[in-house]
């Protein structure tokens, strides 16, 4: 059997996070489940996670902060020896058209979705850098590469982490780190489940493939491009859409 691999997975209390923490955990991953709520709130994901028989731990952080996320992936580290893949999901959304957007709600998205992606990506990589290895994922967004009326602070943040990927991609190829993105469209989740039906014939409309994605759609992708078949692969941006976006 592979060597037991360990993952720092941020915002995997809930949503896609979970799901794709809970994925890898299938593969035979150890995971870091870091989040900002505390660890009550993942009780739920934690134990899903240790049912599929690795070591689950949880860290209780603010990924715009930088030095409590160094604090942290030193903590991981310190726990599980190592760490070969990390999954940068944490992210929030403060919608406003930007004529009604205040400073607070562009600073706020901009430091925990972007901000936060540089944090852990510059804690957790000299760790990698030592064992010649790494595998970083980290989750953009359709809007990111298409824009969204509403949505500026957002769209730029999830746009930032394209450009911050492909620059990673290119500082630690020759290191074996490997650096991509995946782009989501709309997935099934709390927030999109709270939608009227109305509104989710027209979106509908704009996807070829006539449906919302799963958060196993996305969970697939990052396991895809952390495991063994997608060594050769980095600086991709991976959408995973329905074809929303083409
Ligand atoms: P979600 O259900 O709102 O989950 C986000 C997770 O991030 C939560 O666990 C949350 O923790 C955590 N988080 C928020 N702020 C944090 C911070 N400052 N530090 C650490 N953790 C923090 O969102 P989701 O729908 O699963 O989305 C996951 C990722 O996919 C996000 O980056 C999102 O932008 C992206 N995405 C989602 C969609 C979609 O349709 N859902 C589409 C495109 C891209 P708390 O529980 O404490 O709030």
């Amino acid at each position: 059997m592979a060597e037991k691999r360990v993952a720092l997975v941020t915002g995997a209390g809930r949503g896609i996070g979970a799901t794709i923490a809970l994925t890898l955990a299938k593969e035979n991953t150890d995971i870091a489940v870091v989040d900002y709520a505390p660890a009550e709130s993942a009780a739920e994901t934690l134990a899903a996670i240790e049912g599929a028989g690795v070591t689950v731990r949880y860290y209780s952080c603010d990924v715009s902060d930088f030095s409590a996320t160094k604090a942290v992936v030193d903590q991981v580290v310190k726990d599980f020896g190592k760490i070969d893949i990390l999954v940068n999901n944490a992210g929030v959304t403060a919608d406003n058209l930007l004529m009604r957007m205040s400073e607070a709600e562009w600073d706020r998205v901009l430091s925990i979705n972007l901000k936060g992606c540089f944090n852990m990506i510059k804690h957790v990589t000299p760790y990698m850098m030592r064992r010649r290895y790494g595998r970083i994922v980290s989750i953009s967004s359709v809007v990111g590469l298409m824009g969204n009326a509403g949505q500026a602070n957002y769209a730029a943040s999830k746009a930032g982490i394209i450009g911050l990927t492909k620059s990673v991609a290119k500082e630690y190829g020759p290191r074996n780190i490997t650096a991509n993105a995946v782009a989501p469209g709309f997935i099934k989740t709390a927030m999109t489940d709270a939608l009227t039906d109305e509104q989710k014939k027209a979106m509908y409309k704009l996807i070829p493939l006539g449906a919302l994605g799963e958060t196993e759609d996305i969970a697939n992708a990052v396991k895809f491009l952390v495991s063994d078949d997608a060594r050769y692969v980095t600086g991709v941006v991976l959408k995973v859409d329905g074809g929303m976006y083409i």
